[in-house]
């Protein structure tokens, strides 16, 4: 009888007597009870799980679901794991590692909102699109006394404070994912659990407050995620000696500033523009001349103004109580709606061309007017700086009219510095206030929430920085798996040199070689006045093709191996985006206003031209200074960045979203199967498949295998009888290590006995 086969699911550490005694009488032929169960790729990609009813040569028939009965090669075929291993809460735990099991499984536990999975030391989490109950005190404190012990961010996040405590060491908490997976969330998700256990002092309520701030000004609507971070971020949360939050740094990487200017239709800038022109009490309102966000030009361009199930004036209402909370006085909040505001009515100055060269003039109209009231200039200034350079020859300045498309590239770098100096003020503002007295107290613990690997039809320099930062993390991350399986390894007394490791060293190089590296090349071209995307993409050509992580592709593009995959660059902007100038006219504007803008920018200001200041990098560089490229500035970010991970013990998560409609409920096999392999998790599962990824002690193994013995042996030991069942069945010694405590296993090995076992 076919339905009474195999009582699942069995416990992996026990087994009933009487399920023992059931097998041992159970007379039922063997052949009618075989159901191997194996995965089978169906055209669309997707895998679906068939029973194999018989093999002959290399061919098998396969009885799938809706009751299709097919016959296929046997390569078509990928071994399934047993019954009793559906749902299981770390993937390493299933004896057969191969993509569709890993897809199954999460989906097995999606679909029952148990959004988290370990994959080793790793913590998947997939985006649930919806409200689940999974977070709150109640879970909070299950997860501090243990009582659940599921995975959840909770619990990375306990270990992460236990360890901190046990070995004084720094912590950091690793989160990435594509865009929409949810890194924001779970950052949030964490600091909530840190707020919780560490609180008390207050501070934890400021740190609290960080994230509507940050998200008022950093993020926006994009066509992946209503609330899209566009910078990435690392919160610092310092503990005193009795593990109370006693203060936190924030330090962000990359705005991307552009958006300000310009954004996609469908998309919108920084949501503090729309909550600004929303939510100002009519005083304010009245103060900034402020209109309708469908007034201004920048917010227009992409016709779309509305969030779904977000009320913008709402929002405005808890960003300006937060900024309460940390510090910021009422005063600096309204110079800072005030730039806000100017910035918006950049947007709206407008030229007219006065010569059949282009050149141009600023239109006197309200968007003038109101700018160079909201930053405190005079007109004639600002339409001089908008409309003239001034350029130095040799000894004598000269000044030079802007044709229309340089006048509007002035306008909008002007625009963007503004916002960019602003975002970083505000941070250092909010440092400030939650500043730690004594630093790098060993007891921290860290989150890093940052852009995942990316990669599109169409990619830029964005993507090119991200995708460095991610190549680096990468390396990161395997070194750690790499030291934590070693470990194990040697403790147990294991030949660790039978685990293969994958470097990006190469991939890395390629980036980073001095000189004729992507980035030292990127930066030489830069610095030519007459270098184009052009001759930038044919010296990468000239210079990398050797490299085999390198391929140079058609005229300005170039192609990247990357650890997560071929990503193809296209150059076009790189050198205008790495440069990043603003003029000296811009900046002496900008220096001379009168109220809040010295204020604000003052100390960026000073130290323009002067050598750089560590800390303030140049944030209004100019065309004559001798400013650090956008590249090279992000490249000592993250060697910093770097350097302070690597002086902590890492706790990895890694999130994944099951569909791009950001709905809730549908899991798309082949765009998950995607983000596994770029953010690393298939690599452990690669890796771990390399390795003995299933181990299991003697005194386990004896239990469950050892019944199989033709011999008694039941006055042997644990490890005696495990090595007498690995005898019996012929188990081929690659195949396995033993251990002083375990048994160390291919994977597949254990698939091979449970087959056995229900066999018998
Ligand atoms: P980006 O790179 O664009 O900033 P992200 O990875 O930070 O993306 P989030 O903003 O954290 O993504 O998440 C996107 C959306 O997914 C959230 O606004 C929320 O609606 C939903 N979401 C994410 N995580 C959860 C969760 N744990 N529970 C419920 N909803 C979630
Ligand atoms: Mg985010």
């Amino acid at each position: 009888g076919d339905e009474e086969v195999d009582p699942t699911p069995l416990p992996l550490s026990s087994i009933s007597k009487s399920f023992l005694e059931r097998r041992w009488n159970d007379t039922t032929p063997y052949a009618s009870k075989m159901k191997l169960q194996s995965w089978f790729q169906l055209p669309n990609g997707n895998w679906e799980l068939g029973k194999i009813i018989s093999t002959s040569g290399t061919e098998s028939v396969i009885s799938l679901p809706d009751w299709k009965v097919l016959k296929v090669k046997g390569e078509c075929l990928v071994p399934a794991n047993p019954d009793i291993l559906d749902g299981v809460d770390d993937l390493m735990q299933l004896s057969y590692l191969n993509e569709p099991s890993v897809l199954y499984n999460l989906q097995h536990r999606y679909n029952q909102d148990m959004i988290y999975t370990k994959a080793g030391p790793i913590l998947v989490a997939v985006n649930p699109f919806k409200k689940v109950s999974l977070y709150g005190n109640d879970y909070i404190q299950a997860y501090r006394r243990k009582t659940i012990e599921s995975p959840h961010v909770y619990a990375i996040t306990d270990t992460a404070i236990r360890e901190m405590i046990r070995d004084e060491v720094n912590q950091s908490i690793i989160i990435s994912g594509e865009s929409g997976a949810g890194k924001t969330e779970t950052a949030k998700i964490a600091m909530q659990y840190l707020a919780a256990l560490g609180g008390g002092t207050g501070i934890e309520y400021e740190i609290l407050k960080t994230n509507p701030i940050l998200e008022a000004f950093g993020n926006a609507k994009t066509s992946r995620n209503d609330n899209s971070s566009r910078f990435g971020k690392l919160i610092e949360i310092h503990f005193s000696e009795t593990g109370k939050i006693s203060g936190a740094n924030i330090q962000t990487f990359l705005l991307e500033k552009s958006r300000v200017v310009q954004c996609n239709e469908g998309e919108r800038s920084y949501h503090i523009f729309y909550q600004l022109c929303a939510g100002a009490p009519p005083s304010l309102r009245e103060k900034l001349n402020l209109r309708n966000a469908e007034d201004y030009k920048y917010l227009q361009q992409s016709n779309c103004y509305l969030v779904s199930g977000v009320n913008d004036a709402e929002e405005f209402s808890i960003v300006m109580e937060a900024l309460d909370v940390v510090h910021i006085s009422k005063e600096d909040q309204e110079n800072v709606f005030a730039m806000l505001a100017a910035v918006l009515w950049l947007g709206n100055i407008s030229f007219t061309v006065i010569d059949n060269e282009n050149h141009v003039q600023v239109v006197e109209d309200e968007a003038l007017f109101s700018i160079a009231k909201l930053i405190g200039c005079d007109i004639g200034d600002l339409k001089l700086t908008l409309s003239n350079r001034n350029m130095k020859v040799g000894n004598d300045n000269i000044v030079q009219k802007l044709k229309l498309s340089q006048a509007i590239d002035a306008r909008d770098a002007l625009a963007k510095s503004i916002y960019a100096c602003l975002f970083d003020w505000l941070v250092e503002q909010i440092n400030k206030s939650l500043a730690v007295g004594k630093r790098r107290t060993g007891r921290s613990i860290s989150i890093l929430d940052i852009y995942g690997f990316e990669s599109f039809d169409r990619n830029s320099f964005e993507q090119f920085c991200i995708n460095y930062a991610n190549e680096r993390l990468q390396q990161h991350f395997n070194r750690h798996l790499f030291k934590l399986e070693q470990e194990e390894y040697i403790k147990d007394g294991i030949d660790w040199a039978k685990v293969e490791f994958e470097d990006n060293q190469d991939c890395l190089n390629l980036f980073e070689k001095k000189p004729l590296g992507l980035l030292s090349l990127l930066d030489e071209e830069s610095t030519f006045p007459n270098g184009t995307d052009l001759t930038f993409a044919n010296k990468l050509k000239q210079h990398l093709n050797s490299n085999s992580c390198f391929k140079g592709e058609r005229a300005k593009a170039f192609t990247v191996c990357h650890y997560a995959g071929e990503v193809t660059y296209d150059t076009t902007g790189f050198l205008e985006k790495n440069r990043d100038l603003l003029h000296l006219d811009s900046i002496q504007l900008l220096s001379s206003c009168r109220c809040h803008l010295p204020q604000i920018f003052g100390s960026f200001m000073l130290t323009q031209s002067e050598k750089p200041v560590v800390g303030h990098l140049h944030k209004l560089g100019g065309a004559d200074s001798q400013k650090l490229s956008v590249a090279t500035k992000f490249k000592g970010q993250l060697f910093q960045l770097m350097q302070r991970l690597e002086s902590t013990t890492p706790h990895f998560i890694r999130c994944i979203k099951p569909n791009n409609l950001q709905s809730p409920g549908l899991y798309e096999q082949g765009l998950v199967l995607q983000q596994l392999k770029c953010c690393g998790v298939l690599e452990v599962v690669r890796i771990s498949r390399s390795g003995f990824p299933n181990r299991m002690s003697h005194q386990k193994f004896a239990r469950r295998y050892g019944f199989l013995l033709f011999e008694n042996v039941a006055s042997q030991d644990p490890l005696g009888v495990s090595v007498a069942i690995l005898q019996q069945f012929n188990i081929s010694s690659d195949m396995y290590q033993v251990g002083y405590t375990k048994l160390f296993f291919r994977t597949g090995q254990i698939g091979v006995l449970e087959d056995t076992r229900n066999r018998t």
